[in-house]
């Protein structure tokens, strides 16, 4: 029987409520137990595939092709697992659902509501990944904060697993925040206490408090917020401010989080935490020995969680490397061939971007072609490959009006064109090419030293693909495709063999990067990009001689 643990926030959002599931996962798992996450949000979008990135960040992919939450990512790299549809449901999912089933005639004669109709099926899916045996515990987090109208609906159904599951089998954790008032040099635990009455009164009890603040707690404010809480005073855990998230996880067991979440649960059987990796990692990253700049060029850069895996996969590659990647963001709307040589100038390296759509293709379009003369490492990540390929078509071939067909649909060069069963699709949710895929990457390719092997397997998100009626004519030109899905055909890889490191791929390699497993194509950019920088101090200091 797995046990189940509930995170809820409280106070305000933003908190980390995902980095703290995915911490105290990290020091259960590291003790021996089976552990996986999911997340409950209360939107009534059905997945997050439909959401501009400005409104919810980037949209996670896992294997199985689900479009979920950027927290699942989160998860993964923590804990290195896999997640799938199971793992991220929303209240649209949950809806859905009853809604189908009372028109299927489940429920005939019977009025549906929110309690227990929608509570059921929330408290089914809730205890879903633990019926099989496969994990000890399941962590759950609740997306929103304690007292959003929302987010009622999945509280009432933690109050009422609270009372079906044995005692030890489940509990509820909240994370809130104890604000710092600098007139008053003080830090304050109002806000925490009515967030604990409020989630109270909807009848769920919180057993362990997590506070985040900027200054650690005192013994008697650890008291104080007890003694008001109505929890254990080794339950209120601090959680300070960490320079990096990966951090997270050793405060945490210097909070004992861990420990005592497994007194309360009732579980005996478990090692001390095995957090050397981890702690290996965690100074390479906090530690580095050398830098490197890497300009991302992509639209959505006005809001930083749009671009999550690639940032944390720089994370992970950079610290393989002893490196700090500095990650300069650069709007490919305002890239231009006039001012395209001073914007990118002092870069190491060149990632264009996903994305959707025509805004700001140009611009990427403009930074490929100065990464292609200049000889500077590139990597292009599914429309980054794409734009690799117009670029290519229009400067290399000659073929001066090639675009893709999502920017141009009357292109009469559709170097980059719709995918034939895409043709036929109407509905938008849930309708791209979705989750991993396999790939047959050719010996002898950049891909292949960088993977080692010809059978790799990647997570795609994507509706539009390289149109191989070009394809010799590339490869006669010297772009080649090195990486080949063997039931389709579909071209995944796409490289420049004359040129120092330039790579495009129609999947992302992003989504499947962990702090154990860093992505090898990250961890080869990043060192492609070291050797780009020495080169230039090498021209730099012979200049200075002669
Ligand atoms: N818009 C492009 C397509 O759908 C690229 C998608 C992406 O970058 N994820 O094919």
């Amino acid at each position: 029987m797995a046990k189940y643990i509930f995170v809820t926030g409280g106070v305000t959002s933003s908190l980390g409520k995902g980095i703290i599931a995915s911490s105290l996962a990290k020091l259960l798992q590291s003790r021996g137990l089976r552990v996986t996450i999911q997340k409950f949000d209360p939107y009534i979008n059905v997945d997050p595939g439909t959401l501009n990135p400005y409104e919810h960040g980037e949209c996670y992919v896992t294997e199985d092709g689900a479009e979920t939450d950027l927290d699942l990512g989160h998860y993964e790299r923590f804990l290195n697992i896999h997640t799938s549809q199971a793992n991220n449901v929303t209240t649209g999912k949950i809806y859905q659902t009853v809604i189908n089933r009372e028109r299927e005639g489940d429920y005939l004669g019977k009025t549906v509501q929110v309690v227990p109709h929608i509570t059921d099926e929330i408290k089914r899916r809730m205890k879903l990944l633990g019926e099989k045996n496969q994990y000890d515990i399941i962590i759950t987090e609740i997306g929103g904060t304690v007292g959003d109208i929302e987010s009622l609906p999945f509280v009432e159904a933690v109050r009422q697993l609270q009372w079906e599951l044995p005692e030890e089998d489940c509990i509820v954790v909240l994370l809130t925040l104890i604000p710092y008032l600098k007139a008053a040099k003080e830090l304050k635990t109002k806000p925490t206490q009515q967030s604990v009455k409020l989630l109270s009164a909807n009848g769920v009890h919180p057993d362990i408090l997590i506070c985040r603040t900027e200054h650690p707690l005192t013994q008697d404010l650890r008291k104080k917020i007890a003694l008001f809480c109505n929890v254990k005073e080794e339950a209120v855990i601090e959680s300070v401010d960490a320079s990096t998230i990966y951090e997270v996880p050793i405060l945490m067991l210097r909070e004992n989080l861990d420990l005592i979440v497994l007194k309360k649960l009732n579980i005996h059987d478990y090692k001390e935490p095995d957090l050397v990796k981890w702690k290996v990692f965690l100074e390479k990253v906090k530690h580095p020995v050398r830098k490197v700049n890497i300009g991302l060029i992509g639209k959505y850069l006005e809001l930083q969680d749009a671009y999550k895996s690639i940032l944390e996969s720089f994370i992970h590659a950079g610290a393989m490397n002893d490196c700090k990647v500095q990650v300069i963001n650069i709007h490919s709307e305002n890239i231009s061939e006039e001012n395209v040589n001073e914007t990118l100038a002092g870069l190491d390296g060149l990632l264009v971007a996903p994305g959707f759509g025509y805004r700001g293709v140009e611009g990427k379009i403009v930074a490929v072609r100065y990464a292609r003369e200049h000889r500077l490492p590139f990597f292009g990540i599914c429309l980054g490959m794409q734009m690799a390929a117009i670029e290519f078509a229009r400067n290399v071939l000659g073929l001066k009006d090639a675009n893709s067909t999502e920017m141009d649909p009357n292109t009469p060069e559709p170097v980059i064109d719709m995918m034939e069963d895409q043709k036929r699709i109407t509905m938008k949710g849930g309708t791209m090419r979705l989750g991993a895929y396999p790939c047959v990457v050719k010996e002898g390719s950049l891909a292949y030293r960088i993977y080692g092997k010809t059978e790799i397997s990647e997570r795609h998100r994507h509706r539009w693909e390289f149109n191989d009626k070009y394809l010799d004519k590339f490869e006669q030109a010297g772009m080649i495709a090195t990486g080949i899905n063997p039931e389709t055909g579909l071209v995944e890889i796409m490289e420049l063999p004359g040129h120092p490191y330039f790579i495009g791929v129609q999947f992302h390699p992003e989504l499947k990067s962990t702090v154990e497993n860093p992505h090898p194509l990250f961890v080869n950019f990043v060192h492609a990009a070291e050797l780009y920088r020495e080169q230039g101090k090498k021209k730099e200091s012979l200049q200075n001689v002669n």
